[in-house]
């Protein structure tokens, strides 16, 4: 029985250390007495050094029941109500044990994430400024429209990469989201739909805050959590990834055969011009964008959404619209033409409508799908790149 239990404690520690859990003080204190330690023991912290609960597999908890005594499917029901039932308590686990909830609350926590501030913008949309554990701040929003109701979800807190148009990139990026601050972003967002508009959340872009790419194993779990049954059973064609290029990111996404869509960020099919607009263009050029993107296709015969905005007297000419054109032919694509949403009184303005419109021309005549997106939520800063939590910029700009 005893060899039993340690060998499950050292499958569980090295799982443990695949999220990283290695760096917590409780797992040195575990290393220093050794694996037949009880797992029990080895998460007896003080208050604060709790594990959150929910960065524990199935299969984990499973095992951490099974070492204290429990029976393996308690352990699928505290799953359920954590991920497919979104608890944010212990207490209300209603179908398991007093002695069982006290254990959990003795060595976990729940980190849920709490909905701060909800605006309301005059067409429908909705932005949800969202605290996390630690008190930082995220933005979500809610996109009704006729036929979908849209989650668009942050990834990091902040943004490291500082593409010059957009308001995220004026914070600094502090931190990756975990995939259950992710996960209850979709969550509220959820809620939300059906108390607000008595309609299903129909999808999901992860075009938040923040680069998905740069927090790739979190964005991971968390949309399989998302598509998961013990989760919300959302079908991955309903999730789009947009992404500023990470070329090295699409290549292994197309390894993992992911099962979403994907979107990038292009601007301009032209080094120079995307060069200027988004410095990762620097260490990822539109030739190896291409590359990448050739590869994903291989991989998974998906195709491409290219998001563009066509900046006045930047990219708003003809060379412009016939680079984009040419890039589009690399593999089965579309386009979105997206509204610029002034972030300041800087040099970035939206283009004229005969620049939308020669681009709209040259691109079908391509033979290339092209929609022009009107922004939504513009009044309470909640469209594309406008999420910054105004306080956090306005404590930058003043500091
Ligand atoms: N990092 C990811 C997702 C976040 S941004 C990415 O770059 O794709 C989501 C989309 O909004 C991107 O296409 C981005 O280029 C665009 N965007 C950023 N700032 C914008 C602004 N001020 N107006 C319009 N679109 C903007």
């Amino acid at each position: 029985m005893n060899t039993f239990l340690g060998y499950a404690n050292t499958l569980t520690i090295y799982n443990l250390t695949n999220f990283q859990l290695s760096h917590h003080p409780t797992f040195l204190q575990f290393s220093n007495f050794g694996i037949f330690q009880s797992f029990n023991t080895y998460l007896c912290p003080v208050e604060n050094q709790k594990i959150d609960i929910r960065k524990l597999s199935l299969t984990e908890l499973e095992e951490y029941f099974l070492a204290n005594g429990e029976k393996k499917f308690r352990a699928k029901q505290v799953y359920d109500w954590l991920w497919n039932k979104s608890l944010k308590n212990f207490d209300d686990m209603s179908n398991i044990s007093l002695s069982t909830r006290e254990m959990l609350k003795e060595n976990f926590i729940i980190n849920h994430i709490q909905v701060d501030l909800m605006q309301h913008s005059s067409d429908g949309t909705i932005k949800n400024a969202v605290k996390l554990f630690d008190d930082k701040i995220v933005e979500s929003v809610l996109i009704p429209t006729t036929k979908r109701i849209t989650a668009c979800v942050s990834s990091q807190v902040g943004c490291s990469l500082d593409c010059n148009f957009c308001a995220t990139a004026r914070l600094k990026r502090m931190r990756n989201l975990t995939p259950g601050e992710i996960y209850d972003q979709v969550v509220a967002i959820k809620e939300e739909a059906e108390t607000y508009f008595q309609r299903p959340l129909t999808n999901i872009v992860f075009m938040g805050m923040g680069e998905p790419l740069l927090n790739y194993a979190n964005v991971i779990e968390a949309i399989d959590k998302i598509t998961s049954p013990e989760g919300l059973g959302m079908a991955p064609r309903r999730i789009t990834l947009s992404t500023v290029g990470v070329t090295k990111m699409i290549r292994k996404m197309a390894d993992d055969e992911v099962k979403f869509n994907l979107a990038v960020s292009l601007h301009s099919a032209i080094n120079e011009t995307r060069s200027r607009l988004m410095p990762i263009n620097d260490s990822n050029p539109v030739e190896e964008l291409g590359e990448a993107l050739k590869y994903w296709y291989q991989k998974t015969k998906r195709k491409v959404t290219y998001e563009y905005v066509i900046w006045d007297g930047i990219n708003d000419d003809e060379k412009h619209a016939r680079a984009l054109a040419k890039f589009c032919k690399i593999i089965p694509s579309k386009v979105n033409l997206i509204q610029y949403n002034p972030i300041d009184e800087g040099e970035f303005r939206q283009a004229k409508q005969e620049a939308v419109d020669m681009y709209v021309r040259i691109l079908e005549q391509n033979g290339i799908i092209a929609k022009v997106r009107k922004s939504r939520g513009q009044d309470i800063d909640a469209a594309c790149g406008q999420l910054a939590n105004k306080n956090e910029v306005a404590q930058l700009i003043n500091s």
